[in-house]
């Protein structure tokens, strides 16, 4: 078989584990954990964090909203009531009254304040909760073709890693150490296929006699220029 037809497919071989390589690489790096997860569980949480407080403030403000309410029943029940009848009291009475009556409504201002601000929220919460629901099935969905990429990549892997070994098994140990040697130095490339009379690896126009030995394909011929060897398919 010819040298140069065996070099080359050892190197198509080659350049496709290289890829297949880097491909289960990339796979391997997105699987497992998602930073953009944690962060969304982790806004998600402080938000609710924030909820589970201004409903706190909110149900001591609609306390205290009761407790001025009673208080200003009880003075008023005694202000009505008849049972005092001293006027300065019945002032003094009147003057509680109204003050409890004011600050009562500051109190529901405020209460309605709170509320209002719980509804944004809540509406806050919902969403990000909804958007971390979405973001958990893209990541299931994600993680679980990854786990496949990476299933297929190992075979294939596999696969071409025994063809590798039967090409490298017909290859004689010379040809075997100039090929990893020139792999080395050219970007991977040992090999250089020839088309229209020109080395591919570096575009130079061969000669008619560097042309007729790689044709015969007997023993290697490089490029005289990058030194690869020649392949003329
Ligand atoms: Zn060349």
């Amino acid at each position: 078989m010819n040298k140069a037809r065996q070099l080359y497919e050892l190197q198509e071989v080659d350049l496709e584990i290289e890829a297949k390589r880097e491909a289960l690489a990339g796979v391997e790096s997105r699987l497992g954990d998602s930073e953009a997860l944690a962060e969304a569980r982790a806004l998600l949480a402080s938000e609710q964090e924030r909820l589970a407080e201004l409903e706190k403030i909110q149900r001591l403000g609609e306390w205290e909203v009761e407790d001025m309410r009673s208080k200003t029943a009880v003075l008023e029940k005694k202000l009505y009531g008849g049972s005092v009848r001293n006027p300065k009291e019945l002032v003094s009475l009147q003057e509680q009254v109204e003050h409890l009556k004011k600050a009562g409504r500051g109190q529901e201002d405020k209460v309605l304040d709170i509320m209002t601000e719980v509804e944004t929220v809540q509406n806050r919460v919902a969403a990000k909760r909804k958007e971390l629901q979405r973001m958990e099935e893209d990541w299931r969905q994600e993680q679980s073709n990854l786990s496949r990429e990476q299933a297929e990549l190992r075979a294939s892997l596999a696969s071409l890693e025994q063809k590798r070994e039967e090409l490298v098994a017909r290859i004689d140990g010379v040809s075997l150490e100039l090929y990893h040697d020139l792999r080395r130095r050219g970007q991977g490339r040992a090999v250089a296929k020839v088309e229209q009379g020109m080395c591919q690896g570096c575009r130079l126009v061969l000669s008619m006699n560097e042309l007729q030995q790689a044709r015969m394909g007997q023993a290697l011929v490089q490029c005289s220029s990058c030194q690869r060897i020649l392949y003329l398919s």
